[in-house]
């Protein structure tokens, strides 16, 4: 429900920026990649259409009627989103700055002070000191303050080229499915698609990009065989990197007890920019002196739950 609100709360935020950031609505097909899956897709479907979500179940022969794919069995959800995360960034960023916001580019902090009643971020420029900080510095959080609930992953994505006929991607919806690693596929306004997943351990070199050459084939290869009849997909780029998720699926949001008047948000997992929404509006809500209740779901010193992946 948090995420569904989420989702609103976003297009909401983008439909008022004063530039387009390109945030398109979409339906997502969460798909059963082998025939052992389809009692998950149906369990999932059940607990979604319970609570109220947009969703159909499809059969083979559905899945089929839109895809140039078959799969055994799919859920379509309604009232997702596709957006360009880096334009929809920038894009809040320049409104803010416009209203008053002050913002520091390319200032690494480098050290942290804290006394009994505030915190000081030093960098090379200059330092701030603050009643409140809120760390939301990504995976590389993890270098400094391990959290025993992530996972770090390596992950592949590649975007094509400009695809001439999109027409057999059923509503250009987002598509992802059971299998573990994962794949997904999405389009992107200017007709490219963009594949990525195969998440696996880190090359042993620790370099991230070891595997990029073979893994991006993949995945290219991976589009040829869901819309065989699109001839003309080919590689523009790809990318290899380290992706962050926690084993109970939920994000790290709130306080840590070894770091005074400081608020983390540690949105790892595939639904980070959602996650991040959430995040924004719990912490401006307890910073604010009205902690929600829900705050604590996302605690960084919960127990692990596995029953929640
Ligand atoms: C391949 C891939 C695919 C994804 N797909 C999706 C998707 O489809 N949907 C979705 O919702 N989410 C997706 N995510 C997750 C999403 O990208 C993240 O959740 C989101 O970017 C997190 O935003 P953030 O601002 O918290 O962190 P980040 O975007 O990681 O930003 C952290 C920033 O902090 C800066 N920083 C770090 N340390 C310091 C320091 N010491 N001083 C100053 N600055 C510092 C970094 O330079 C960086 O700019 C995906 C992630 C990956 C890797």
């Amino acid at each position: 429900m948090m995420c569904r609100n989420a989702i609103r709360r976003l297009t909401e935020i983008a439909n008022t920026l004063s530039r387009d950031s390109g945030l398109i609505s979409r339906s997502s097909l969460y798909y059963a990649s082998n025939p052992q899956d389809i009692g998950l897709i149906r369990h999932e479907y059940d607990l979604l259409k319970r609570k109220g979500f947009d969703v159909q179940y499809w059969n083979r022969d559905d899945v089929k009627a839109k895809f140039p794919f078959s799969k055994e069995a799919a859920i379509y959800t309604r009232g997702d989103a596709e957006v360009n995360p880096y334009r929809l960034g920038h894009h809040l960023l320049q409104d803010a700055g416009d209203q008053g916001l002050r913002i520091y580019e390319n200032s690494e902090v480098k050290e942290t002070r804290y006394t009994h009643n505030d915190v000081t971020v030093m960098t090379d420029q200059g330092s701030v000191s603050a009643k409140h900080v809120i760390w939301a510095t990504g995976y590389s959080t993890q270098e400094w303050k391990p959290d025993y609930q992530v996972d770090l992953l390596n992950t592949y994505a590649i975007m094509t080229e400009p695809v001439h006929d999109l027409s057999s991607w059923y509503e250009r919806a987002l598509i992802w499915e059971t299998d573990r690693p994962y794949l997904y596929f999405r389009t992107t306004p200017d007709r490219r698609i963009m594949a990525g997943g195969l998440d696996e351990p880190l090359p042993p070199s620790g370099k991230p990009e070891e595997y990029a050459e073979p893994r991006s084939q993949r995945l290219l290869n991976e589009i040829h065989k869901l819309f065989p009849t699109m001839t003309d997909v080919k590689m523009a780029c790809s990318w290899a990197g380290v992706f962050a998720s926690t084993k109970d699926g939920i994000p790290l949001i709130g306080r840590h007890p070894q770091y005074p008047h400081s608020y983390f948000i540690e949105v790892y997992g595939g639904n980070g920019m959602v996650y991040s929404m959430i995040a924004a509006d719990l912490l401006a809500e307890t910073i604010a002196g009205r902690e929600p209740e829900e705050l604590k779901w996302f605690s960084l010193r919960r127990p692990i739950d596995l029953n929640f992946t």
